[in-house]
């Protein structure tokens, strides 16, 4: 039975969250909250995995309290088991800070197959958090992966795509694999999955939790190597557009312009 775990985060509905423009923020309240729409198609590729060779699998997030409702989706869409790792001193990581705390989870889940997560999410949009993880846990990885084209008990086999090939490529295990959209279509819920997840445990880990794993220091915002200095957010411009009745008068219009700036 292969161990699969799926790295899920909580992202703002993308399609009606709104920025605070003063601040430069997001502002979450503004949208609902939902999984980062690439992670659904990794936790799809690891039910179609259990599906056909068997498989235990672990759904891990960092993050608030509130992706408890994205870890309680994940079971209800297939895992077995949740994990959420929170704690305020994980709170404003950088990606790297986010990997390493990440990497110190999956240390202490255990030993593991194959670990799978989104390309990228839709809110931070980096596409760094799965290569760093596999880079700390040194396990290989494979990036971009579209489709799935054969696993076994101890291996895997996928189309990798990069802007100029595909790349067929088989690994053994542990493999960290990172999912683009087209890899599959995610299958919805049932009422009867949502209600079993309703009732299932997710776990939440905090920073004691950890101990032995991770370094703090290299943890949230004080272990972060990067700061944001300014977020700026580009206001939308409208046309101006002045409607003439009269050809002339548009002439002339556009004769004045053109003198005021100095261009003729
Ligand atoms: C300098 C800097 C400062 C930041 N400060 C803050 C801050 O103060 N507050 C804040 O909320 N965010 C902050 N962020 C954003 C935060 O670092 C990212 O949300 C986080 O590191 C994930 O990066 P990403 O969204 O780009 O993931 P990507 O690298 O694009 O994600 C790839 C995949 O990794 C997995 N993944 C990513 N994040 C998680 C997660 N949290 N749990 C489980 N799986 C995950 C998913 O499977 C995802 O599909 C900051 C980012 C930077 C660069």
């Amino acid at each position: 039975m292969l161990k699969i775990i799926v790295l899920i985060k909580q992202v703002p509905d993308i399609e009606r969250v709104r920025f605070d423009v003063e601040t430069g923020r997001i502002d979450r309240s503004s949208a609902p909250a939902e999984i980062n729409p690439f992670d659904l198609n990794a936790l799809e590729a690891a039910v179609q995995i259990k599906e056909k060779v068997g498989g235990f699998i672990t759904a891990l997030s960092m993050g608030p309290m509130q992706a408890l409702s994205s870890l309680r989706d994940a079971m209800a869409r297939g895992a077995d088991d949740a994990i959420l790792l929170e704690d305020r001193r994980f709170a404003g990581a950088d990606t790297l800070a986010t990997s390493n705390t990440l990497a110190a989870a999956i240390r202490k889940i255990g030993p593991y197959d194959i670990i799978l997560c989104g390309e990228k999410t839709v809110d931070g949009d980096t596409g760094q958090v799965g290569a760093e993880v596999a880079q700390l846990l040194e396990i290989p990885h494979v990036y971009y992966v579209s489709r799935i084209v054969n696993v076994s008990g101890n291996s895997i086999t996928v189309v990798s795509e990069t802007e100029d090939a595909s790349y067929v490529l088989e690994t053994g295990f542990p493999v960290l694999v990172s999912v683009t959209r087209d890899v599959n279509k995610p299958r919805l819920p049932t009422l009867k999955s949502k209600m079993k997840a309703m009732k299932s445990e997710v776990k939440i880990w905090h920073a004691e939790d950890l101990s032995g794993f991770l370094d703090l220091d290299k943890a949230g915002y004080a272990g972060s190597p990067t700061w944001v200095h300014k977020v700026v957010v580009q206001r939308e411009k409208t046309r101006q557009v002045r409607i003439y009745r009269q050809v002339e008068d548009g002439i002339q219009e556009l004769m004045r312009l053109l003198e005021s700036k100095g261009l003729i």
